[in-house]
């Protein structure tokens, strides 16, 4: 107890004071998440406070923990790993450690502890609240503590926010940091894909992931691997050799010259026993004879930027745990900070802890499918659409019997975006296994009006996964009136159902067939959406394909832009970005770019506020004296009809009074090309799973016992049209989308009064409430005094 009283310091403060670390293993965005904490808390007029190394620093305090102004976190936004630096504290885990975590909170009277960490961090934080009121008692009898301290301090709030990389905290789909690994990794393995192929050889890669596989099992799909091994879902024990011999078998026999083999670092078998790379590497090279290399990615995955939504997530997530402090009762249990179906929620941390420990012991108890159940329903989504694409089955145990099998045909249309390749890929892999013909139209509407349609086979897609762009050529060119011609060659080529890729041109063009049913029989096929734009502008869901790879686009180049705007001081950069009439890349862009406006379709942008915007520019260059930034200012191509990006530059340059000066980028086309970003992948290998399953179930059940539909036709095609696939069902024709983290299909028929495609107005959308953050996080508050 002696060597605590020295700890014992006066009372100094009345504000809310609230403290934020970094715990457990690095992982990209918890600098993001840093920033965001101690920005909003400023914002808020709170007090905070910075604890380096994690738990040691906390229990070491003195220069450990550092009150903290807005500028202390200046770059942060955009750096992986952590700059207030983590580490494991072995004192933190016995009581008389967290003890003189208590008193050093005490001293310097916080109130409030918000930790970014794995379950380990969090669960050590949990266990400090539930014993502070013992240690609170404790100092106080010591005289550690005064009474006025012991009563100031009787309580301590505790956010978590999940730090990992792993992905491994059921209760939120996903952690921060988990993005960016998968980022890395599918760098990696991409690049290993080129060598592999030169030297025909077969790569065995091993992925971090100790408990849990969600990083091996999204490298699988963003990458193409043949097999996969993770701990969720083990295979027997005596039988996995055979069973992957004979899958890297087959899709050799299609003509792949490398086999790609991705394993968890914690993959077992189904008896628990570990399975290690070089096991898998010696069956391979013993059973199948393949030049086999090893490779173990390692703390590659922890390194580099973070990824667009990493940032976003850390950034979003930081806000909610201050909010979650200031709302904070004594009585509040302690709290988790994740993300559900797309928004960001508050949850007990100990349930949190609960079902994520309840995953690791049904593993050891080797019930597995519960396990797999406790884990979000997107891992499900992701296992099973990885199981449907990755191999190839010659014989096919997935076959179909012949009158279930379809001639489905795929057309891309619009403007290219990130994923379209993947989402045909899955498709036109999953058809073959399953005995469907599959018919892809080259260059959109105006290619499948000329007839421009060819069959598919495995290796003509085979590397699609990490194209950008369309490998199949699209195009905007509307249908017109040439819905006839369209429908000809559907029935020429027997084309039983329509896989439409694209934007909001092909949501019209979609759309205009299915209104042309009653003219044209041909039109009456099971028709879907898969939406891939930019933009994010087709109804019936959150995200668009290609929405992440250009905020992905746009963060780097603001990175790049940011770097040269400091440069020169006193710069500021108005940034063009993409975006048809739609804030919603302009504002992710900003607000993970770290903007310091953004201008978006949505709002009035008037003189009166680019005065005003100017106006604290001049402010805040003048403040900063001869120390200054460079700046972004985030603009969307249709922000404004008049103030376009010219007229801007005009504005501010002439409202700058030569304070500072101003430049102009364009992002344009760049956007929409570029590697597919890894989650653009999973999410078009999702949707190509659903969309065909959609497909299907919709053939199946029109024709075959729907005598209705077809005695409305002339005579002389009801026989034909016996024997097709004939549907006029309204929910034969949908959009296929991500509503939160659920896959949603809605007919055009429900979707017809909820759009208006022509004049976004997104108001209500549940990405505008992000555009209120931009300026909170990039322009000091006057900090205000809380009552
Ligand atoms: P990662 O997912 O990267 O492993 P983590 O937060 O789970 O991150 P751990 O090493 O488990 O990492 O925990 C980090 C620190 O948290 C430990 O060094 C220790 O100080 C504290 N901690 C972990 N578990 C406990 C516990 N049960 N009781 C008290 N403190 C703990």
């Amino acid at each position: 107890h002696q060597d605590l009283t020295q700890y014992a310091g006066p009372f100094i403060s009345h504000k809310l004071k609230v403290a934020v670390m970094t715990s457990g293993g690095d992982s990209q965005g918890m600098n993001a998440g840093v920033r965001s904490v101690v920005r909003v808390a400023l914002s808020r007029g709170l007090e905070p406070y910075l604890i380096y190394e994690g738990y040691k620093g906390l229990l070491c305090g003195g220069e450990m923990i550092k009150k903290v102004e807005w500028d202390d976190v200046s770059g942060f936004l955009t750096s992986g790993g952590t700059f207030i630096k983590t580490a494991r504290c072995q004192e933190f885990r016995e009581i008389e450690g967290r003890r003189k975590a208590v008193l050093n909170l005490v001293r310097l009277g916080i109130t409030s502890l918000i930790i970014i960490g794995g379950d380990g961090s969090l669960t050590g934080a949990d266990m400090l609240r539930a014993e502070w009121k013992e240690h609170i008692n404790t100092l106080k009898e010591t005289g550690s503590i005064t009474e006025a301290q012991a009563i100031y301090n009787k309580n301590l709030m505790i956010v978590g926010m999940v730090g990992s990389i792993d992905n491994d905290l059921a209760s939120t789909d996903m952690t921060i940091g988990a993005s960016s690994a998968l980022a890395r990794i599918c760098e990696s393995v991409d690049a290993l894909q080129s060598t592999a192929t030169s030297h025909s050889r077969a790569f065995v890669v091993e992925v971090m992931g100790r408990h849990c596989g969600w990083l091996a099992l999204n490298a699988a799909i963003c990458t193409g691997a043949d097999y996969l091994f993770i701990p969720e879902d083990p295979p027997t024990t005596n039988e996995w050799q055979k069973k992957m011999c004979s899958s890297l078998e087959n899709s050799r026999s299609v003509g792949k010259n490398t086999s790609l083999i991705l394993v968890a670092e914690g993959a077992i078998d189904s008896n628990l026993n570990p399975i290690r790379c070089e096991d898998v590497k010696g069956v391979i090279e013993k059973h199948l004879g393949y030049d086999t290399r090893v490779t173990i990615l390692g703390h590659v995955q922890r390194g580099g930027k973070p990824t667009f939504y990493d940032r976003y997530l850390a950034t979003l997530q930081g806000a909610e745990a201050v909010e979650a402090v200031i709302q904070a009762t004594p009585e509040s249990p302690s709290l988790v900070i994740g993300i559900l179906e797309n928004k960001i929620t508050t949850q007990p941390l100990q349930d949190a802890i609960k079902l994520t420990t309840q995953v690791a012991d049904e593993i050891q108890r080797k019930n597995f499918s519960m396990a797999l159940k406790l884990r979000a329903t997107t891992f499900i989504n992701q296992l099973k659409a990885y199981k449907e694409t990755a191999n190839y089955f010659p014989q096919g145990c997935k076959r179909l019997s012949g009158e279930k099998k379809l001639n489905i045909g795929i057309v891309h249309v619009g403007k290219p975006a990130g994923g379209i390749n993947l989402a045909t890929q899955g498709i036109v892999r999953m058809c073959i296994n399953r005995g469907h013909t599959p018919l892809v139209v080259y260059n959109s509407f105006a290619g499948l009006i000329r007839g421009e349609i060819e069959v598919a086979t495995w290796m003509m897609v085979d590397t699609w996964a990490v194209h950008g762009g369309s490998m199949l050529g699209m195009n905007s060119i509307p249908i017109g009136k040439d819905v006839g011609a369209i429908s000809y060659q559907l029935q020429r080529h027997n084309i039983q159902s329509l896989i439409v890729i694209g934007g909001s041109e092909a949501y019209t063009g979609l759309n205009e067939l299915y209104k042309k049913r009653d003219e044209y029989p041909a039109l009456c096929i099971p028709m879907i959406l898969i939406p891939a734009s930019i933009a994010n502008t087709v109804p019936g869901t959150d995200y668009c394909l290609g929405t992440d790879t250009a905020a992905n686009v746009i963060v780097n180049a603001c990175d790049d832009i940011k770097q040269s705007a400091s440069a020169h001081r006193k710069r500021v950069f108005l940034i063009e970005v993409q975006g048809e009439r739609c804030g919603f890349l302009a504002t992710m862009g900003a607000l993970a770019g770290g903007a310091t406006y953004v201008y978006v379709p949505e709002d009035t942008i008037d003189l009166e506020k680019i005065k005003n915007d100017t106006k604290r520019l001049r402010d805040i260059y003048a403040a900063e004296k001869g120390d200054s930034k460079g700046r972004i200012v985030i603009s969307d191509q249709n922000a404004s009809n008049v103030y376009n990006l010219d007229v801007l530059n005009s504005l501010y340059t002439g409202e700058s009074q030569e304070d500072f000066d101003v430049q102009t980028v364009k992002l344009g086309s760049l956007q929409q090309g570029g590697t597919p970003s890894s989650m653009d992948r999973v999410h078009a290998a999702i949707l190509s799973v659903s969309a065909l399953g959609f497909i299907e179930e919709s053939s199946w059940n029109s024709t075959c016992g729907s005598e209705n539909g077809v005695n409305k036709l002339p005579e002389y095609s009801q026989q034909r049209y016996r024997q097709m696939v004939y549907t006029t069902s309204s929910s034969s024709a949908a959009v296929i989308g991500i509503v939160g983290s659920e896959i949603v299909i809605s007919s055009f028929e429900y979707l017809k009064n909820s759009s208006n495609l022509a004049n976004q107005n997104r108001k209500d959308e549940w990405w505008y409430f992000a555009k209120n953050l931009v300026e909170v996080l990039s322009i000091e508050a006057t900090v205000k005094e809380k009552p």
